[in-house]
């Protein structure tokens, strides 16, 4: 078990040493500003979705370790998946950082089970979270722009 912890440790340090997709996004087609003041991050992520697929997803600010290493993990979860299948993986890992026994719709959460660890420490579910709360926002705000035009 310890070995484990070591292994997530060192995953969750090296997205926080060098996060994936770290970068402004020219002519996003959603955005949204993610602030968790407890903690006192701060993230924007943008996003490129093209027929229903997240074609791009990228994000800047800045986070603890946490909330940097589960950005980062997150835009690499959500490439190429549809707009159901990244709402469902949300969905999925929240379940798995808030409560114990698994919900019978959830889907494999793959690499992001590193984070899992987040769940002994209540605080920390925000900065793991804040990410991907920003991700749906941003997806919303998209819809909403359609929805106005
Ligand atoms: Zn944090």
């Amino acid at each position: 078990m310890e070995n484990l912890r070591d292994l997530y440790q060192e995953v969750i340090l090296d997205h926080n040493r060098n996060p994936r997709n770290f970068r402004k996004m020219e002519k996003p087609d959603g955005f949204a500003h993610g602030n968790n003041p407890l903690c006192g991050d701060q993230i924007d992520i943008y996003l490129k979705i093209r027929d229903g697929i997240v074609e791009d997803v990228s994000f800047d600010g800045m986070g603890c370790a946490i909330c940097t290493a589960s950005a980062s993990m997150m835009t690499l979860a959500l490439k190429r998946k549809t707009e159901q299948e990244a709402t469902a993986l949300f969905e999925s890992f929240h379940h798995c950082l808030t409560e114990d026994e698994p919900h019978p719709e959830d889907v494999p959460l793959g690499k992001l089970e590193v984070l899992a660890g987040v769940k002994e420490y209540p605080v920390r579910v925000k900065c793991a979270t804040l990410a991907w709360h920003t991700f749906l926002a941003a997806l919303k705000h998209r819809q909403d722009s359609i929805s106005t035009e």
